[in-house]
């Protein structure tokens, strides 16, 4: 089969999967599922990528081709050949999540050889990565660090900066160092998946749950670190992690927490030590690499059971939301909810040829129709899952409560594992299994709503309220005409705030729809701010954009952090542009995306 066949002509053809040959974190178990995601994902994609006419590799700025040369060869000759390679590969196949590239971002929102690589680099330890640093200070060549580099969305495994050599830090160093069945903790290295540590806890029987994410072939480091949701009670990633080791820019290790201190037994325990706590510094950030991460994990409850409440009427939102907060804020549930709509429940075994939609995006009339038919227990405008956790007695009142104080809402219906024994898998079966801590793996389909499909997300956030959930999904609407695009608007519910996740689907080969994209969402970020309400998470193209809407005092959150990143990092060489915060030699110099 050419290189230059289609992932489809590939996929048709019979080509070899390289699944259990190369690491990708996939359990074994979900091999045979793997599979068949794969040829789904691969019979979607109908085209390759257009690379415009350049010399390979791209180089990052103010290095040219004979510094680079000699610098990869040092590099090398460092750490060995094989753990260096050069992006000499312009056609940039996208593959798909378990066999995704490092090379450039598989979901393009720009053109496609816009967000590349000049190489990549695999250290298989913590004394590599330090080796790596300070090569990258001697030749000033940027890096960009990844884990897994999944990165579903929101640019994948690709550099900010164009011509960045991406350190590759999950293929080699992908062990779990700890995971203690008696405080329920565990330190693990970047590589380290949500469907590995599953399946180590499961071969030992340890009484604890993990807490994945949507899908869960990203790692526990990458997710965290960007601040990503689960769905048990320790869903909120970042705050559920314990002590962070750290390459700072000019080569040293740091170790947060109690791990300051040389032979303390508390680092995964106890988060703060002494003096000031400084992990926040490196979430979203380009101030160091992470090398170790603790986590907590959450003890087998010995008691679970989901739930979902359907709503029928549109015009219950807000009444909807309004009760939530009070079960939320008073943990009668116990977990981080999610509140999806109708249109984004189609999206995870439909897609848009499958549903019959004839125009550019999905009207509400077509919606409801669709409702009707393809959702079980439907038709219904909203569905709320949530999850409760303990002994028997103490959930069955939990659910009564919950029921009693949903009973006003016109057209609610209450549904439990019994009503959803029969017939084909639901969402509500992903759902049950992820807040018990069982990875998921069908969100991957999400995504394939077009042809060669991808999708980016507007994350904003805002207090669980009627009106704010109301402005949001109002903002949410408009820009769906405005732009006449389809977005699936869901939202995350943590304890006092909601997570709005609108999903923008497009087909990344057709620039016309791409380039929509990216305008909904530049008008989503900016229209969202004139409301007050900012993202917590945002794709590589968007950066700058989200940055500066967090504008107080004149943007000193961006200028603070600039502060930071020039003292720590001179030269400028951990991920330039991360979360729009430029070191002094590239800021200003036309790097920078803004509205
Ligand atoms: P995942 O493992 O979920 O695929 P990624 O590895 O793509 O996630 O990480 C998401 C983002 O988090 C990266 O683009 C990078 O900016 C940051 N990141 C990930 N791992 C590290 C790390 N070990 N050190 C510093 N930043 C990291």
């Amino acid at each position: 089969m050419s290189a230059d066949s289609t992932p489809e002509q590939k996929l048709k053809s019979g080509e070899k999967s390289k699944l259990t040959e190369s690491y990708s974190g996939v359990a074994h178990e979900l091999a045979d599922y793997a599979e068949e995601t794969k040829a789904f994902v691969l019979g979607n994609s109908t085209k390759l990528n257009t690379v415009a006419e350049e010399e390979w590799p791209v180089l990052p700025p103010g290095i040219t081709r004979e510094v680079f040369t000699e610098a990869i060869d040092e590099l090398a000759s460092l750490l060995g050949e094989d753990n260096v390679e050069i992006n000499e590969n312009p056609t940039l196949e996208d593959g798909w999540y378990l066999e995704h590239p490092n090379t450039h971002d598989s979901f393009h929102l720009m053109d496609g050889d816009y967000f590349v690589s000049s190489a990549a680099v695999y250290p298989g330890s913590v004394e590599d990565v330090q080796t790596v640093v300070k090569w990258a200070n001697k030749w000033k060549i940027p890096l960009y660090s990844i884990s897994l580099g999944r990165n579903f969305g929101y640019g994948g495994a690709a550099p900010r900066l164009r011509g960045s050599m991406v350190v590759d830090l999950g293929r080699r160093m992908n062990r779990i160092l700890s995971l203690n069945d008696k405080d329920y903790t565990c330190l693990v290295e970047p590589g380290v998946t949500y469907f590995r540590l599953y399946e180590e806890i499961q071969k030992n029987d340890y009484g604890m749950w993990i807490d994945p994410p949507d899908i869960g072939g990203g790692s526990l480091v990458g997710n965290a670190l960007e601040r990503g949701v689960g769905y048990t009670p320790y869903g909120d990633h970042w705050g559920f992690h314990c002590g962070l080791e750290v390459v700072l820019a000019n080569g040293e290790i740091y170790r947060t927490g109690m791990g300051a201190m040389s032979n303390s037994n508390a680092w995964q325990v106890f988060p703060y030590g002494f003096g000031p706590h400084l992990d926040g510094l490196f979430s979203q950030s380009n101030f160091g690499i992470v090398t170790k991460m603790g986590f907590n994990l959450f003890p087998d409850p010995k008691g679970y059971s989901s739930h979902a409440i359907t709503f029928d009427r549109e015009e219950d939102f807000g009444a909807i939301i309004e009760v939530i907060r009070e079960i939320r804020v008073r943990n009668i549930s116990g977990n981080v909810g999610q509140l999806n709509s109708a249109k984004g429940e189609l999206t995870f075994r439909h897609t848009r040829e499958l549903l019959g939609v004839k125009g550019k995006f999905m009207t509400k009339e077509e919606v409801e129709q669709a409702a009707k038919t393809k959702l079980k227990h439907g038709p219904y405008a909203w569905i709320f899952f949530l999850s409760l956790y303990g002994p028997d007695e103490v959930r069955a009142h939990s659910w009564k409560t919950i029921q009693e104080m949903m009973s006003g809402i016109t057209g609610v219906h209450f549904y439990t594992e019994d009503d959803y024994k029969d017939g084909e898998p639901d969402n509500f079966h992903i759902h049950h299994d992820s807040s018990r801590g069982i990875p998921q793996f069908i969100g991957v389909r999400q995504s394939c709503w077009y042809p060669n499909g991808a999708h980016s997300d507007f994350t904003p956030i805002s207090p669980i309220t009627a009106k704010d959930a109301g402005q949001l999904l109002d903002l949410v609407y408009r820009m769906q005409e405005k732009h006449q695009l389809d977005s699936f608007p869901n939202f995350v519910v943590g304890v006092r705030e909601l997570h709005m996740i609108d999903f923008i689907m497009y087909d990344k080969k057709d620039p016309e729809m791409r380039k929509r994209a990216q305008e909904m969402l530049r008008d989503l970020i900016q229209e969202g701010k004139k409301l007050g309400y900012g993202e917590y998470r945002t794709h590589l193209a968007l950066q700058d954009q989200v940055m500066s809407t967090y504008d107080f005092n004149d943007n000193i959150h961006r200028r603070f952090c600039e502060l930071l990143k020039d003292a720590i990092d001179p030269n400028g060489i951990l991920s330039p542009g991360k979360s729009g915060i430029w070191p002094k030699n590239l800021r200003g110099k036309g790097w920078e995306f803004t509205a």
